[in-house]
């Protein structure tokens, strides 16, 4: 059987759904088949040197990296085996959990993992003694009231996977 044919790419998704298969045809009348093949994977890949910034997640603890030179003394608000400024090697020292809005954004598309939450608040955290801010999404709040400068506090998963969603904050109205 002939798959249908749909100029309109909505179109081709639903019809994709339904029957798993269809030809879509762009404005200049050009037809390519369009067929449904679901498949999922086992994706295991290493953490590596990142792996305590992970294990504190999972401890309520928020693990930022230092430059080990003395002269540079770089403090990262994220996992760095290496100084991005001098190249020296960093050790690990724990970030404050409350921190204040650098920058923010509302994303309306994501990747799989934020879909369910989508709109959802991105979010780039200063800290008190760090020298870069940190990417992680904004909840518990509506977009008109957050504002540069904003107080902010961590938040962790009570049942970690080991995941970057493990961490999000909130704004701090203690
Ligand atoms: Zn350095």
């Amino acid at each position: 059987m002939t798959p249908p044919k749909f100029a309109k790419f909505r179109e081709v998704q639903e019809e994709l759904g339904r029957s798993g298969a269809a030809i879509f045809r762009d404005a200049a009348g050009v037809e390519s088949l369009v067929i449904r093949f679901p498949y999922a994977i086992d994706y295991i890949h290493s953490y590596a040197e990142d792996s305590p910034f992970f294990l504190g997640l999972a401890e309520g603890k928020l693990l930022g990296s230092k430059c080990t030179d003395r002269k540079c003394g770089f403090r990262f608000a994220t996992p760095r085996s290496h100084c991005m400024v001098c190249g020296k090697p960093t050790a690990w020292f724990e970030l404050p959990k409350k921190g204040r809005l650098h920058s923010w954004t509302t994303c309306h598309f994501g990747s799989e993992a934020f879909l369910k939450e989508t709109p959802y608040n991105l979010a780039l955290v200063e800290f008190d003694g760090a020298d870069s801010v940190l990417l992680v999404r904004l909840k518990d709040c509506v977009e008109s009231e957050i504002y540069v400068g904003m107080p902010v506090v961590a938040r962790f998963s009570p049942t970690p996977k080991y995941l970057v969603t493990d961490l999000w904050f909130v704004p701090d109205r203690a």
